[in-house]
This record gives C-alpha cells, structure tokens and sequence, in this order.
C-alpha cells in the first residue's frame, strides 16, 4: 500500500501540548523523542491536527513548487476551485478566476459542476438500493477514516467518487488526458485523494486556498488590481450548495418523505466517531448517511478565513443565489446530459490498520504505572490527548503513545524528585561543612591535647605539694576548679577528635537492642537525670545489624542524653525508645517528653557548635558527630519536634552494610 503522508511534524517546533492527539480521531500521534509525529500508515489525512497547533509544528504537503514550476508551465492547466471559495477570499472573491488565470491557467472552473455530475447518481443509490445503509463517500477524511479503521463499513460505501474527481475526470475527458487539473480548496484530505489508487490520474495536484493566496503573493498578483469574471463552462447549478450542512442531499434533490425517516447529516469529528460506532454496532437503520469530518467543507481546515461559521455560510448562501440566478438552465442541463458517459464510478479498498486490543492485565500494568490502582484513582483528565487514563494506557500497550505523557503523574514524581534533590543538595552541603570542620578540628584537638595533658599534671603535682606544705583550703580549691575546667576541655577536645576522625568505619555485628539498653543503664544512674523514666520496646526478634559498634554507642548516648537534657524543666519527664524493622533496615526512634525545638533551630541542628545549653553544659557536636556517623552507615535522621510536646528522633540503619 502506497503510503501518501499530507501532514508532517516541523522538528522542534512541537511542545508537546498534546492539542494534536486529542484532535485525532485514528489515533495517528505519537510522541517520539518530545516531537508529536504523524504516523503515515494510521493517518486519515483530516488535517484536524494541523488546526488546533498553536506552534505551527504540523506542515501540510505544499503543491506550491509543483504547481509553479512544473504543471502551470505546460500552458495546458485548469484550476478547479471548491464552491467555498467566497468563505475564503471574501472582499474579492469574484475575482479569484481573474487571478487564476493571470497566473498561467488556461481554464478556470468549478468543482461545483462535479456535484452537479455525482449527485444524480446518489438520488439513483439511495432510491434503488433497498434496505442496505449507503454511506456518503465524498468526504475523503471519512473514507480514510473507515478504510483504515471499519471494515464492515467499507462495502457501505458509495461507489460514487466525490465532486473534486468527477469534475477532473470530466475535465480530461472533454480537454484531453494531457490537460493539468489543480484542485484549489478548504481541504487537506483531498491531497491524500487524489492520489489514491482507485481514482488516480483525475486530478495531478491539490493546493489549499492558503496555498494559493501564497502563490498569488509570490508572482505579484493582487485580487484589487483585477477585474470580476466568470468561470469558465461547464457552470454549476445546485451542486454549488455541496460545501454547506446537508448539502449533498439539497443538491440531489431527495424527495421530502425520504428525507423525514431515513436520511442522516453527520458532521464534526465527535458525531462523526460516534455515528460510525453506532453503524458498526448494526443499530443504524437509515437508507442514506452524509458524513462529513468537518461541519460543511466551509469548515475545511484549510479555509483560511478570518469570519466565523456563520458569516462564512452567509457569504457561500448570498453567492450560490446570485449565481445560480444568472445560470442558464438550459446550457447546463444539457451539459449534464452531454456528460452522462463519464465514468463517475470508484472502488474502496479495506486497508486494515487497527491494532489488537491488548489482555486486561497489560493494561492494567500501564495504569498502576502512572499511581493508577482503582478506578477512583484514574482522573481522565485529557492532559495527555487521550479521553480517558484507560484509552492513553491501551494507546501505550499497542505502542501507539509512549509513557510520560501522563501530566498529574509527572507532576508527581517532579515534585518528589525536587525534594529528594534539595534533601541531598542540603545533605552535601553539611557534609562539606563537617567535613572541613572536621579537619580543622582534628588540627585544633591535636595541638591543645598535649597542652592541656600538661596543664593537668602540673596542676596536680601543685596540689600535693601546696597541701603538704601551705595547707591553704582555698588554693587547693582554686586548683581543683582549674583541673575541672581544664578536664571539660579535654572532653571538649576528645569530642571534637571523635567528630574528625568518623572516617573509617570498624563493621561488625552490633546488636542494636542490647547496645540501647546497656546505654539506657548508664544514663539513669546520673544524679542530673534523676525522675526521667526511660523505657525501651522492641518490635524485633533479630536486632543485630553490620555496624561500628564504638561510633553507634556515640550515637545513641548523644542522642538520648539530649533527650535526657530537655526534660530539665518538664513535669513529665519521659523518654520511650522504639526498634522496628523495614525491608533491610532497622528503625530506632527516640522520643520525648521534653521542651522541643524552635522551628528556626531545626535546621541548625547538625551545625557543629550549635547548641542553646548554659556555658559550659552544650559543646553543640553531640547532633552533627551523630548526623557523621549515621551517613558514614549509610543510614537517614530525621527530627520531628513540637514546642511543648517532645521531640522524636528517627535513625534508620540499614541491617547490612558492607
Ligand atoms: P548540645 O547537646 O551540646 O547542645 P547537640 O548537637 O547534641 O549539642 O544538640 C544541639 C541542640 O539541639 C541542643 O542544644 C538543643 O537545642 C537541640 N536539641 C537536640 N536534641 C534535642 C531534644 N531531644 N529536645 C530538644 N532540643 C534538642
Ligand atoms: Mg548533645
């Protein structure tokens, strides 16, 4: 099967707004790599899609080049201009023939006489053919539509080509074969049509009225300039009507009776879907349907027009009167006549391009993909082009759509991405700073290490000579407040040494139930933690995980002597610590009763030297050798704390690191 592609994609200039996919009824759109892209096979040329994009991405096959450079060069062409014609060039559209063959047509005439020529034999159809349903077949986005897509609709098809053939072909019957026709009209489907196989050779190209108005521009030519004149013959009569509503059946003349009861006018997309369903479902009982995609061709997605539905109508109304006033019946009847050996006959051909539907668990799959798992969860809101959330997953199955068009899924995930991001850039930074401070610790710690040994031993020697000689009380007790404060600084110090030297890691088995509770023993005998009740619960039969059995005691003994420590001035005073276990981690949290933490505090928690304890009670590196050694395990802090309520601390460590 020849593929024939009329629209295309622009590279880049697609947004992926989806407009394009919700606007084609065959499902013909594909996101590929962020561009929207036509799939030729699928498309029925409508050219819906071409109208709703707002970028300009979608590029309708030009004839321009052909038309100028190759056919109107032969001296030997004819126009055929589509009745809706005043829709389009609406001051000076009585001059269109005048332009035309100003740009080098010999003849310029209307495709309003093929309806003229076609009509007559629908009357025929609809009266002679029983009780079968004859679909219209003038519309080539509605025969594409079912040749692709319906194949017990095909053989309903009238065999009767559309006006734009039937006029070609009377065209190279009465001028000769070698005569050019150009068809010039609202439609982009009608450049898929004349090339198809069953009516080739009528028509050799199709230009939109956008198309010629470019032409028109591009070799000088302005319809102001010139005079009003006439097609040439053959003139059309009714058949002029064929663009508006219904117009098929007002130009064939389908007696009152039949019209009432067995006659459908189908048009626009939405019925159009809807009509041919019901047809194929055999509920349809009518003798005759029109169907056109569009409402009237006045619609036609190539019109070029500035007015509205109904200005466009009016324009195409006042014209068809006035023209059809001044035709000679007589000269056209007899043209009719003179044509009744033209071949108006075509064939349709079944070009089957659905895809099977895929099992139910497939497309259940796609759904629970994007957070669909019940039909509560499936918003359909079209964001993606697709009606429902169910029809875009059946799209993906059949691999007609890709994943990640689905706009409130994205949203989502976008939404947890940049917080995962902004949890890790904020983690990288207070590694960066720990780890600076860090080294400059270790530097610091090292060098008042030595001098605070001294410090302290010369204190002491002191002391056991000044109580042996002087026996001064109050020296001795000047000395032993230089000995504390010097021992605060080396614990100071030592701390400051623990927080830089996190670096290695000695893994071991480390059960994390017996480590809690032996801390929980040394804790509850300090006098300052007296009428704190501690209590510990494990949810675990295996609390053992791979771990660095020294640093993890610095964890919880920081972490619960904190607690301890904001409970100073709290009626109740209670810490409850609680093991649970996920997948391959092991959950400890830590809450309490106490004064909780400003929300300004929560993010300085793990900045070395914060602290809002007395002098000499907080160093503020208990949190951040914590937050090192956690990391350092590959494991995750969180605080959560209420002004007033307590503080809970969540450690998770994984079971086992390697
Ligand atoms: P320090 O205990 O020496 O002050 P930390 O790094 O251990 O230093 O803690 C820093 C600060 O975090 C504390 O001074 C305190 O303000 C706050 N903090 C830590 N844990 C708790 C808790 N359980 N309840 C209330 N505040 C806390
Ligand atoms: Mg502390």
């Amino acid at each position: 099967m020849e593929i024939h592609g009329t629209v295309e994609t622009i590279p880049y200039l697609c947004k992926r707004c989806y407009s394009c996919i919700r606007e084609c009824p065959a499902i013909a759109i594909r996101v590929e790599n962020g561009q929207a892209v036509v799939m030729q096979e699928r498309c029925i040329s409508c050219g819906h899609c071409v109208t709703v994009c707002s970028q300009n991405a979608k590029r309708i096959n030009s004839d321009v080049d052909f038309v100028v450079n190759e056919i109107i060069p032969t001296g030997n062409a004819v126009a055929l201009i589509a009745p809706s014609f005043p829709a389009s060039f609406t001051h000076d559209y009585l001059k269109v023939p005048s332009a035309l063959r100003k740009a080098g047509f010999k003849m310029v005439c209307e495709v309003a006489f093929g309806s003229d020529l076609v009509s007559p034999l629908y009357k025929h159809e609809i009266e002679s053919n029983g009780k079968q349903t004859i679909i219209s077949s003038a519309c080539p986005a509605i025969y594409n539509y079912i040749e692709k897509y319906f194949e017990n609709l095909v053989p309903k098809l009238a065999k009767i080509v559309s006006p734009m053939i039937a006029m070609g072909r009377y065209i190279k019957e009465t001028y000769g074969q070698d005569t050019k026709v150009v068809f010039i009209g609202p439609c982009i489907a009608k450049k898929s049509e004349y090339c198809d196989e069953h009516v080739a050779g009528a028509v050799d190209a199709v230009l939109t009225f956008a198309e010629l108005k470019d032409i028109l521009s591009k070799t000088g030519i302005s319809l102001t300039d010139l005079t009003e004149t006439n097609f040439d013959p053959p003139l059309a009569l009714t058949g002029k009507a064929f663009p508006l509503a219904g117009g098929l059946i007002k130009t064939a003349d389908i007696p009152g009776d039949i019209l009432e009861k067995e006659i459908i006018v189908v048009e626009g997309r939405e019925k159009v879907e809807e009509i041919l369903n019901e047809i194929q479902a055999n509920k349809i009982n009518a003798k005759f349907i029109d169907i056109l995609f569009c409402e009237g061709c006045i619609q036609g997605p190539a019109v070029d027009s500035d007015m509205n539905y109904y200005s466009r109508r009016e324009k195409v109304i006042n014209y068809i009167n006035d023209k059809i006033k001044a035709t000679d019946k007589q000269v056209w009847k007899s043209n009719i006549y003179n044509s009744r050996h033209l071949d108006l006959g075509r064939d349709f051909t079944y070009r089957d391009m659905r895809v099977e539907m895929p099992e139910e668990e497939v497309i259940k799959e796609i759904l629970a993909g994007t957070n669909k798992h019940t039909k509560q969860d499936e918003l359909n809101c079209r964001a993606c082009g697709y009606k429902t959330c169910r029809e875009y997953a059946i799209a993906i199955a059949k691999g007609l759509a890709e994943n990640d068009m689905c706009l409130p899924y994205l949203i989502e995930k976008l939404e947890t991405a940049y917080k995962d991001l902004s949890e890790t850039q904020e983690q990288l930074q207070s590694a960066e700073k720990l780890a600076s401070i860090g080294q400059l610790a270790a530097g610091v710690a090292h060098e008042i290490n030595n001098p605070l040994g001294t410090i302290l031993l010369y204190t002491s020697l002191l002391k056991k000579e000044l109580s042996v000689k002087l026996n001064n009380p109050q020296s001795i007790e000047d000395l032993d407040l230089i000995a504390e404060e010097t021992n605060r600084c080396k614990n100071i110090v030592s701390n400051l040494l623990n927080f830089a030297r996190q670096g290695k890691l000695k893994l071991a088995d480390v059960d994390i139930y017996d480590m809690v509770n032996s801390i929980i023993k040394t804790v509850r005998i300090k006098p300052e933690f007296k009428g704190i009740s501690i209590s510990i619960e494990s949810l675990l039969d295996d609390s053992v995980l791979k771990g660095d059995s020294d640093q993890l005691k610095q964890v919880f003994l920081n972490i619960i002597n904190n607690a301890c420590e904001a409970l100073e001035d709290r009626e109740v005073k209670k810490v409850n610590i609680s093991l649970s276990r996920g997948d391959s981690f092991i959950t400890i949290t830590v809450t309490d009763s106490g004064c909780g933490i400003p929300k300004d505090n929560m993010n300085k928690l793990f900045t070395p030297f914060f602290t809002t304890k007395k002098m000499g009670k907080g160093t503020g590196l208990g949190l951040p050798i914590v937050y090192g050694i956690i990391k350092m395990h590959k494991g995750d802090i969180r605080v959560l704390s209420e002004i007033g309520t307590g503080t809970t601390i969540t450690i998770k460590l994984p079971v086992n690191l390697q």
